[in-house]
């Protein structure tokens, strides 16, 4: 009897122990941490110096990768040193990697040092930024880059906004915004408030998200109305007016218009200014999706390119893309606040304040949030807009390059942008561009991807890499024409 409660009371210390252990590893006394922060800088170290040298494509076994993934239950306690091993070295062999020098890529970006610091101060601290009086710091620094943003993108001054997890939150929230504004019952009633389907209006070359965003809001996918482009990219405007008032005229019920201003596909600007009249003239939200190209607005050069921005009722601009902050980083900015507030309005009794002019959780779609704000913050301190002027432009730069290395060897660029992507057609008919893309790919030293530009198939490259080198360049070249037959016309003769 005594023996088997002696048993019972070690069992007990030797789980309290183990227990006690564990707890540790999720929060480890200051030295273990000193050591393990120490480790995993070092590891990284090597991986980002290894990195440019190897495959941009994943070269894992996924099959002995999966083996491994599965074997974990969280049953046995593993080491962190182990698994940070593990993980990097996944990573190293299993991504796509969006810091290679030659991903010329999908706007993921190498992003800021300032952008990464940011998250590791983040992370610390920890702050919840729902409310501002939770975080008053924060939600503040947040604000202060959202009204610099909306300044330079020349909304007025008392233009409001907040950091979103990305364009299309951004987007969402825009739509939001412009169905409350539009139906003072659409708060309470939803999609029934409206006498017909609600419409929005968007090129065929916009981001399709905006289908889901339909969906989600419960307007559904035939709210969204494709407008035809001008054979340039560009939204055509006098399809866009004649199918609103087609819409009028069969019940449908206009809702906004969102331009966009660098299509993901070929950096296209919708024409904004015309846009803006025909939003004027049927009195709907003006919306523009700025979520890579808004970063024009840091280029004295370039920022003409935007024309007609300051227009809009609200914009999207994402900090993950051009801005090359780490991922989760879009902006929403309005020059309507109070529609804002109205539109996620809501008052508990749990939360500290409730106060729409401050608190972030009542004029946004989230609720508990991120401090991403900090990330643009530091790296705008850093580098001044000058400095992303300066980032913009070179890679502008590369892409100019890229064409003119390219274009003595009779490939054409099909999109007229000045941003920096380029849709290129490859000499004659020496080989579909599919397969000369999957080829590049599988080489491994350059990522490129097919699109469809004005219906007409092409090599997507674009610059993302603010360390991008000429000499990545000439690589990029040189795989791109190892991979293709010369052929005797060039692409522009066939087009004629
Ligand atoms: C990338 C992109 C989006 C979507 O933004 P996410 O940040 O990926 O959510 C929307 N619109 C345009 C024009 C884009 O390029």
């Amino acid at each position: 009897m005594i023996a088997g409660t002696v048993v019972l009371v070690v069992i007990h210390v030797i789980l309290n122990c183990c227990m006690g252990m564990n707890e540790e590893k999720l929060f480890p006394d200051e030295s273990t941490r000193t050591a393990i922060a120490h480790f995993l800088h070092e590891r990284l170290r090597t991986a980002r110096n290894r990195l440019p040298n190897g495959p941009v494509t994943p070269s894992v076994n996924l099959e002995s990768f999966r083996a491994t993934l599965k074997s974990k239950k969280f049953e046995q306690p593993e080491d962190i040193q182990e698994l940070f091993e593990w993980v990097i070295a996944s990573l190293e062999t299993g991504i796509v990697h969006p810091t290679h020098p030659r991903y010329f890529g999908l706007f993921n970006p190498q992003p800021t040092f300032p952008a990464i610091c940011a998250d590791a101060i983040a992370a610390e601290f920890n702050p919840q930024i729902c409310v501002w009086s939770h975080a008053p710091v924060a939600v503040e620094i947040e604000n202060h880059v959202v009204e610099q943003i909306a300044s330079r993108a020349g909304l007025p001054n008392d233009s409001r906004g907040h950091f979103t997890s990305g364009g299309s939150e951004a987007n969402c929230t825009a739509v939001v915004c412009a169905l409350t504004a539009a139906e003072s019952k659409f708060a309470q009633i939803g999609a029934r408030a409206f006498k017909g389907q609600p419409k929005i209006y968007v090129s065929k070359e916009s981001h399709l998200a905006w289908f889901k965003i339909a969906h989600q809001l419960g307007i559904g996918r035939n709210a969204v109305s494709l407008v035809p482009t001008d054979g340039s990219g560009r939204m055509d405007t006098s399809l866009l007016h004649q199918q609103i008032q087609h819409d009028l005229s069969n019940d449908e019920v206009p809702i906004l218009i969102a331009a966009t201003a660098g299509t993901t596909n070929a950096g296209m600007v919708d024409p904004l200014q015309e846009s803006a009249e025909v939003a004027a003239h049927f009195g709907l939200w003006y919306h523009i999706d700025a979520a890579w190209g808004g970063a024009l607005i840091a280029s004295p050069k370039y920022r003409g390119e935007l024309d007609g921005i300051e227009r809009a009722d609200s914009i999207t601009i994402d900090a993950h893309k051009w801005f090359a902050t780490t991922m989760g980083a879009g902006i929403f900015l309005t020059r309507r606040a109070k529609v804002l507030a109205e539109a996620f309005s809501v008052s508990t009794d749990y939360m500290p304040s409730n106060d729409a002019s401050v608190d972030p959780y009542v004029t946004s779609i989230q609720w508990s949030r991120r401090f991403v704000g900090l990330r643009l913050f530091l790296s705008l301190c850093v580098a001044g807009w000058e400095g992303y002027a300066r980032h913009v432009e070179h890679a502008i730069n590369m892409i100019d390059r890229l064409v003119n290395e390219l274009a003595p060897a009779g490939w054409t660029v099909v999109n007229a942008s000045r941003m920096a992507v380029a849709c290129l057609v490859p000499p004659g008919n020496s080989i579909a561009v599919n397969d000369l893309v999957d080829r590049v790919v599988a080489a491994g030293n350059s990522w490129v991807s097919m699109t469809r530009f004005e219906g007409q198939a092409v090599v997507r490259a674009c610059a993302t890499n603010g360390n991008l080198t000429e000499s990545d360049v000439d690589q990029l070249v040189a795989d791109l024409m190892k991979h293709t037959v010369s052929a005797p016309s060039t692409a522009a003769e066939e087009r004629g």
